[in-house]
């Protein structure tokens, strides 16, 4: 790349608002929000980037980090990190600095969302009612949320903002998280009760996932876990897709071995369209449960915050790499 077309800061997804103008005002910042589908372009584009900005997609990944000789920090919008090499990073010495926190409400509200959606109907009796149809009884028959049980997979920041929304409706809380202490605030503020995955797949009436992209997180849901679950049992994941094996859900599905889910996040994004778009117990979204106006602004600044201080030569205030400052090696 020649001189002159070197950048401070590429945006290889669709990240915008004010904290960005902000970086424009200070660094040479290229905005190439489509940049992630495009291997090549990327890796040519970030060859004198000194930072990179991505959401979820742009797959930063060992041969990307090498070939960004110039890089010294990524900056993820977001919480997850299983689209970065974080080994990579590390060992290159390339600070990884992201935002905890700032969209768990928004993702938590969601999974709320899914929760009333399923347990009422909502979108079927929608889509019928806008049809000009009036079919009061085809959709009796939902249930309460009140004093059923809900099965949290993952308790951490927004498995316990998700449980502590639903104590508010009267729901009772069990929690599989092998990393939960027994004094832990989730459990005490909760009134939850820690249980191995199993049992909790077989007591709860709702199955909410919260759980990091992971080897031992991935498939965790199959065939045999999915018939533990009871018939009436609803199941929601807004946290990574590979959690749940897919076709082993279509076939639970349509076969009523549970009776319905919500799925934010899909184990290949964007997806193939397939059966499940089709099933009519199954409510589907984009990968939008950090896609509110607040969570976006919080995510936006802080990432751009953090990305200003370490080209400026000062420590991240999230790093999610062993360091604050970057050690770049060669
Ligand atoms: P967190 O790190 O605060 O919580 C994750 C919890 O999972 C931790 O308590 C950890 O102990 C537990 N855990 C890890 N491995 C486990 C295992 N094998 N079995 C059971 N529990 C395990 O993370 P968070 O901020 O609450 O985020 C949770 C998930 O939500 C992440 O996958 C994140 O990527 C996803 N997320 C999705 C969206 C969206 O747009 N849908 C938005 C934000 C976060």
């Amino acid at each position: 790349m020649p001189a002159d077309s070197m950048i401070d800061i590429l945006i290889s997804e669709n990240i915008a608002g004010a904290p960005v103008d902000a970086l424009r005002s200070k660094f040479k910042v290229a905005f190439e929000p489509d940049l992630w589908k495009n291997r090549k372009a990327l890796t040519e584009a970030i060859s004198g980037a000194r930072a990179i900005i991505v959401r979820n997609n742009t797959d930063v990944d060992a041969a990307l980090l090498r070939a960004a000789t110039n890089l010294i920090a990524v900056g993820r919008a977001g919480v997850g990190l299983d689209n970065i090499d974080m080994k990579a990073a590390t060992e290159l010495g390339i600070v990884v600095a992201f935002t905890p926190d700032q969209n768990s409400i928004s993702a938590a509200e969601l999974a709320l969302a899914f929760m009333m959606a399923l347990a009422r109907n909502i979108p079927a009796a929608s889509a019928d009612t806008c049809a000009g149809n009036w079919n009061r009884n085809r959709f009796m028959g939902g249930t309460e949320l009140y004093g059923k049980t809900l099965g949290i997979i993952g308790a951490g920041k927004i498995g316990f903002l998700t449980a502590s929304r639903a104590r508010a409706f009267g729901m009772n809380i069990l929690a599989y998280d092998p990393f939960l202490s027994e004094d832990h605030v989730f459990l005490r503020q909760l009134c939850a009760d820690q249980v191995e995955l199993d049992e909790l797949l077989s007591r709860s009436d709702f199955v909410s996932c919260h759980v990091p992209a992971s080897p031992a997180t991935d498939g965790m849901l199959d065939a045999a876990r999915l018939r533990r679950m009871k018939k009436t049992a609803f199941l929601v994941n807004t946290s990574r897709g590979r959690l749940i094996v897919e076709e082993d859900l279509i076939e639970a599905l349509k076969t009523g071995v549970i009776a319905g889910a919500a799925l934010d996040v899909r184990r290949t994004e964007p997806p193939q369209p397939g059966e499940l778009e089709k099933l009519p117990n199954v409510i589907l979204t984009p990968h939008i449960g950090a896609f509110t106006v607040e969570a976006q602004e919080r995510v936006t600044r802080t990432v751009c915050a953090d990305i200003e201080r370490l080209l400026a030569g000062q420590p991240a205030l999230n790093p999610a790499t062993p360091f604050r400052l970057p050690q770049r090696k060669a």
